[in-house]
């Protein structure tokens, strides 16, 4: 994505960094390159003690696998509960469906106050910082939506008329209520019926199939969010001057495609893991403020790459 993020003045950047976290840019960087080779890095993602990563990961000093390895542990536990069906795996399951429903009600609640943070942030950011950022802040806009672009008529073009033997042009159009809820709802799980009833009238697929598929898919299958949350953190790395180790860009990567099975399929969904992600990198997480006042443009377009996809 070149250098999106750049060209903020050193000074500002720096006092913005001590604003938001209360370190120094350099000290950021410092810690950033403290990070491990990216062989240490993917040896890291085989959890020693998933609790201690959950406890500890933002701890400063912590050297264990932190947010990855716990990542990597709850697919572990997914992929053996999947395998395991009992009676008793299925309460735990239940069990499990209810946290995460009381956890996403945290998340929205906390969500009721955003608008009127970012309203102050974006303020006081423009006000310290410039119109400079303004700017910036667009060229971020248009990087996303033209991978997003490029992903939709590139790579599932591609995929279409080679693999399946579709003309793109005509599947778009079939699937246009689907693209047109996805974009004005900006959630993959309210898009469900919608695409359940595109699948089974327009494209004509046996409904065994397309029901599994499109309702595992809603969670499970967000290419959009996955780039989405990548070029967040690099265009906040960029931002704040951090340079990213391969090792770390290859978290960056493996997190985001982790991250897009794991992420809700509602509006904001991908926001809490890009803070998780960030931090994991050495980036600081409250920085996330800085493209919140563009998100929901960008979560309306990454809805519908994450829908068609599946
Ligand atoms: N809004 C997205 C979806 O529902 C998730 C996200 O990227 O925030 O698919």
């Amino acid at each position: 994505m070149g250098e999106a993020g750049a060209g903020l003045d050193p000074a500002a950047r720096e006092s913005l960094m001590q604003a938001m976290t209360g370190k120094t840019v350099s000290s950021a960087v410092e810690n950033a390159g403290k990070t491990k080779d990216w062989v240490q890095t993917l040896l890291d993602i085989i959890p020693r003690n998933p609790f201690a990563d959950a406890a500890l990961a933002f701890e400063d000093g912590y050297h264990g696998g932190g947010i990855l390895a716990l990542m990597f542990f709850a697919l572990f536990v997914g992929v053996a509960l999947a395998l395991v069906r009992s009676e008793r795996t299925r309460v735990f399951e239940e069990w499990l469906a209810g946290f995460y429903e009381v956890v996403m009600k945290m998340i929205s609640i906390a969500m009721k106050l955003a608008p009127y943070g970012v309203a102050a942030l974006v303020f006081s950011v423009v006000a310290k910082l410039g119109v400079d950022v303004v700017f910036i802040l667009g060229k971020f806009v248009l990087v996303v939506l033209s991978v997003l672009a490029l992903q939709m008529f590139g790579v599932y073009g591609f995929i279409l008329r080679v693999f399946v033997k579709v003309n793109p042009w005509k599947f778009f159009h079939r699937m246009r209520d689907v693209i047109l809820t996805a974009f004005s709802t900006s959630s993959s799980n309210v898009t469900l019926p919608t695409a359940l009833r595109v699948a089974e009238e327009e494209l004509k697929l046996p409904p065994k199939i397309s029901r599994f598929v499109l309702t595992l898919g809603a969670t499970a299958n967000q290419n959009g969010t996955a780039l989405y949350e990548g070029i967040v953190v690099l265009f906040l790395a960029q931002f704040f001057g951090i340079e990213l180790s391969i090792g770390q860009q290859a978290t960056v990567v493996f997190a985001a495609v982790v991250a897009g099975i794991g992420t809700a399929g509602v509006p904001g969904g991908s926001l809490p893991v890009i803070v998780l992600i960030l931090q994991s990198v050495g980036v600081p997480g409250e920085g996330i403020g800085i493209i919140l006042g563009v998100d929901r443009i960008l979560d309306m377009s990454r809805t519908v790459i994450n829908v068609t996809g599946i």
